[in-house]
């Protein structure tokens, strides 16, 4: 099933988007506004700006945007991309996070399955050319599944890649013409170990077991301690990024 058809049964029918030069005005009035805003207004901003046409976009190495959404944007749609590759502690992640919490967890896939692709582009495509995999199983199906939505939030933060050190807060991403919020975005990774142990907020138990960084599993190592905490994705390889950020 493809993306946009698991996306669409979930959710029923969608209210009118605004225009990108809409967005992009919303934007330019307000990033600079919320840029020192706590985690929680950034959300509860964009909830009330966007209603329906907002959602988070959640890998599952936590639950802290989630947990963060449930407070002040109850129900809101967390889109979990399912790339077939995933770890089953990741699975599990976004099951328990769908069990008990209230946000709405929607699993969207690739066009493809995993032995559909390997049966069109040979098997392992992951090893010869990962940057066409993640296309294929992640910036694709995500590009896809956001049709729906004028703004989407992620977890992104500055403290995790050089990549990512300029991430705004509210942002307009020009590649998929939205809102970008990263609520989070200014957290280091203190922060984020406070908030998990402050509000025993669900963690992946792979990140307890050596995998600071958790993605697909024939892309992820563990990590020694001191390692660069990314450095166990595609290690090896220059690739740094599976092009969702960029
Ligand atoms: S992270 Fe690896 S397995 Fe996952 S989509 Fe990218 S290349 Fe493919």
């Amino acid at each position: 099933m493809i993306a946009t058809q698991v996306a669409r049964e979930n959710r029923g029918s969608l209210t009118e988007g605004r225009t990108p030069e809409e967005l992009r005005e919303i934007v330019q009035h307000v990033g600079a506004e919320l840029e020192l805003a706590p985690a929680e207004d950034i959300i509860e901003w964009a909830y009330a700006t966007f209603g329906e046409r907002f959602c988070l976009t959640s890998s599952m190495g936590d639950a802290v945007l989630a947990h963060l959404a449930a407070k002040v944007a109850p129900g809101v749609d967390v889109v979990f991309l399912d790339t077939g590759y995933h770890f089953a502690e990741t699975i599990g992640t976004r099951d328990a996070v769908a069990a008990t919490m209230d946000v709405n967890v929607i699993t969207i896939q690739p066009r493809q399955s995993v032995e559909e692709q390997d049966a069109e582009l040979g098997p392992e495509l992951f090893r010869r050319d990962p940057d066409r995999c993640c296309a294929l199983r992640k910036v694709e199906p995500l590009r896809t599944s956001l049709d729906g939505y004028d703004a989407w939030a992620t977890g992104l933060r500055r403290a995790e890649t050089r990549n990512r050190v300029i991430a705004p807060v509210i942002g307009w991403d020009a590649k998929k013409q939205k809102v970008k919020v990263s609520p989070i975005a200014r957290w280091s990774d203190d922060d984020v170990d406070r908030y998990v142990e402050e509000n025993g907020v669900l963690v992946n138990p792979l990140a307890y077991d050596g995998y600071p960084s958790i993605g697909c599993w024939p892309c992820t190592r563990r990590v020694a301690p001191g390692e660069d905490p990314r450095s166990g994705r595609w290690a090896g390889t220059n690739k740094t990024e599976c092009g969702i950020h960029m």
